[in-house]
């Protein structure tokens, strides 16, 4: 890191540590200390109080409004950079720890956006943390998801357009994008019963049930003769590559 920044990333490490031990119901400066990346400095804890982030009281340490604000864009920057090394390089879990911590520091308010945008919205981290909600997830909640359905309450016949799929697990999705069903695929629905029988591209594919309630599509016509009707998608890795390099 630089120099220059040292003093504030020390104070954003701080922040992040107090926001983490909120989640977990500790307050003591003991706690708080036995975060690795905080460093006790001398006065620090201090001069923080000065700059209204935090209130020490006794033993006690907690974040003040303002403090907290700046916490949750470090923790949800924090956790976004962690999901977006997870899905795209298959980081192990020590080099994400450490790559999403020096990118907490550098990812601006309008990068963030992008990259939440671009994972779908994710709720959690690969650790299975909470990720603070931005201005684009209630975007998303109100605007875009109130258009889409599940697939499973498509009708036989009827033809719709994947948006999102709303899965945590990597594995599923990549089972499922290796069938072509990736955001924009547009799928038609052979029968809902007893399980959904949809077909992509050339294939018919039998769901499962849990796994068709989880697919978000906005209803749709079938494009007109000579358009490609299906088109099979990409892997995930290469359509996570695709999109990242368009950013
Ligand atoms: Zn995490
Ligand atoms: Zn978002």
């Amino acid at each position: 890191m630089v120099k220059t920044n040292s003093r504030r990333n020390q104070i954003d490490e701080i922040l992040e540590s107090l926001w983490k031990m909120k989640e977990e119901g500790e307050h003591s400066k003991e706690a708080l200390l036995k975060y690795p990346q905080v460093k006790e400095e001398e006065g620090r804890l201090e001069e923080m109080e000065k700059e209204n982030l935090i209130a020490l009281d006794g033993k006690d340490v907690s974040l003040t409004p303002k403090g907290e604000a700046i916490a949750r864009e470090i923790v949800r920057r924090h956790r976004l950079a962690e999901r977006l090394f997870y899905e795209l390089f298959e980081l192990a879990d020590k080099s994400i720890e450490t790559t999403a911590c020096s990118f907490e520091h550098i990812l601006d308010a309008s990068v963030t956006e992008s990259v939440c945008t671009f994972l779908g919205h994710p709720r959690t981290c690969p650790h299975g943390k909470r990720i603070p909600p931005g201005e684009c997830c209630r975007r998303f909640e109100t605007e875009v998801r109130p258009l889409t359905l599940p697939l499973t309450r498509l009708k036989s016949q009827e033809v719709g357009q994947v948006v999102f799929i709303a899965s945590q697990s990597r594995g599923r999705l990549e089972r499922l994008a290796g069938l072509g069903i990736v955001p924009g695929a547009m799928v038609k629905v052979r029968q809902t019963d007893p399980s959904p029988v949809v077909r992509v591209g050339e294939a018919e594919l039998a769901l499962d049930q849990e796994v068709a309630k989880r697919i978000f599509v906005r209803r749709g016509h079938l494009p007109p003769r000579g358009q490609r009707p299906f088109r099979r998608g990409l892997g995930l890795r290469q359509r996570l590559r695709r999109g990242f390099r368009q950013r």
